[in-house]
């Protein structure tokens, strides 16, 4: 299995932002420093995962990103599929008339693997995180009206 790096960060900066105070936001670039990346490319995922519907961002001084779905109904699966697309891993590369069973076993490990990741949700992370490092977290969120 292989996930592309997108997808690492996109599920940490999701769980950051799970753990921010209700109506709080968080900048680009906070959320960068954070990960050790550049504020280039984490917009880049950050779009993504704003036209997946996940989070939302606020213009202005204090503006910055937010969940933008209840909470609790974040699963690993709809990071994963807002970043990678929906398509399957495993493709087979020959030529079979009647279809093939390689395919078939692969598929169906990948779609056990999917189900399992539906019912995995990040604000279960969330929690935990925020009780080793709230001090850091909420020192770099904006606060909310
Ligand atoms: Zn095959």
């Amino acid at each position: 299995m292989k996930y592309s790096k997108a997808t690492n960060y996109a599920l940490h900066t999701m769980v950051y932002l799970l753990t921010l105070p209700r109506n709080s936001t968080i900048g680009v670039q906070s959320l960068a420093e954070m990960q050790n990346l550049s504020p280039t490319y984490l917009s880049k995922i950050l779009t993504k995962l704003a036209k997946g519907g996940l989070i939302e961002s606020t213009p202005g001084v204090k503006g910055g990103y937010k969940v933008s779905k209840p909470k609790d109904e974040i699963s690993f699966l709809d990071v994963i599929k807002t970043v990678e697309g929906d398509s399957n891993l495993f493709h087979c590369s020959m030529d079979h008339n009647e279809g093939c069973m390689i395919e078939r076993v692969m598929t169906e490990a990948e779609q056990n693997m999917k189900d399992d990741l539906d019912n995995k949700f990040l604000i279960d992370i969330a929690h935990d995180m925020e009780e080793k490092n709230s001090n850091t977290i909420k020192g770099k969120a904006n606060e909310g009206n």
